[in-house]
């Protein structure tokens, strides 16, 4: 399928009016080629009803957005694409607040859970390892660095940064929390998020050795000793990365970001900053969406529940 996408909010309002307009677009991204049953792999399916369809083959039952982030929602779809369009639409995304004023919902916690459930769809299943020369650091995110202590749920986490090098600009960018800048942490993180054959640049961190065993190329710049700037003219990639990221975390949301909750944001993150040349801000909702129907619903309370962190530190 051509990639047809909304260009302004114009163009948005107009085509997704009602819930019905919603359901098409996402089984045209569901199922561009037809039907195909979620249970047997039958293509001979057809619609029963308005949200209803029926496979020819084993007669399972199953809707449009059944097995996707909207399953069992109690918000019509005409919401959802709003909310998807402004978080794709604003530079910055939005906070739940801003989305629960703009879209008129009912609680905060509405806008909040929906927002969480976007982020889900974030991260591409099955998306490529960054590549070729990639600054790797690690960060503090909140506690005593925001200067925010007791405003918010902030306190201090670890957060470890990829930055692809794309001249002397920033390619592709991929981050993670971790529980401390152990040798697992660091080396876990960098084999999930990094291809072998590309050639790290990292500071000059124990933790940090050895990985040219995995198969990667290894540049380490020593700082012992150094002052503090040293870091940032080193490897000025990861550290542009994490003041953004710091600076959105504190104005977008106010610095109210959980550390329990930190990876999504990290994941909204990572998809903003990785599509920042886009030429369509459409086209960032077309991919959201397009990600919305490929990942497993999420029910609520698994939404509260902390992330765990795996061993090496990533998802
Ligand atoms: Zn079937």
């Amino acid at each position: 399928m051509a990639e047809d996408f909304p260009k302004a909010v114009m163009d948005f309002e107009r085509r997704f009016a009602t819930d019905e307009a919603c359901r098409d677009f996402l089984r045209a991204l569901r199922w561009p080629d037809g039907f195909i049953c979620p249970r047997c792999d039958g293509r001979s399916g057809w619609r029963a009803s308005r949200m209803r369809w029926v496979c020819g083959d084993c007669r399972h039952q199953t809707s449009i957005t059944a097995g996707t982030i909207f399953q069992d929602s109690h918000l019509p779809l005409t919401v959802w694409f709003r909310a998807m369009w402004y978080v794709t639409s604003q530079k910055n995304g939005a906070s739940a607040l801003a989305v629960q004023r703009l879209l008129g919902l009912g609680s905060y916690k509405t806008a909040w859970a929906l927002l969480h459930k976007l982020r889900r769809a974030m991260v591409r299943p099955g998306r490529d390892r960054l590549s070729g020369q990639v600054e790797v650091d690690e960060t503090f995110v909140g506690g005593e660095e925001s200067g925010r202590e007791g405003r918010g749920a902030l306190t201090k986490a670890l957060v470890v940064i990829a930055a692809e090098e794309n001249g002397r600009g920033i390619g592709r960018i991929r981050m993670a929390r971790i529980p401390n800048a152990a040798k697992r942490f660091l080396h876990g993180f960098v084999q999930q998020e990094v291809a072998p054959g590309s050639t790290l640049h990292t500071d000059g961190w124990a933790s940090y050795s050895g990985l040219d065993a995995h198969g990667y190329g290894h540049r380490v710049t020593a700082l012992k000793g150094q002052p503090p700037d040293a870091a940032i003219v080193a490897m000025p990639r990861v550290h542009r990365v994490a003041s953004l990221l710091k600076r959105w975390l504190l104005g977008t949301h106010q610095g109210a970001v959980g550390v329990d909750h930190l990876d999504y944001y990290l994941d909204e993150f990572t998809f903003r900053f990785n599509r920042r040349n886009s030429a369509s801000r459409g086209k960032l909702f077309y991919r959201l969406a397009q990600q919305a129907v490929q990942i497993a619903p999420v029910p609520f309370d698994r939404l509260l529940r902390p992330q765990p962190l795996v061993p090496g530190g990533v998802k």
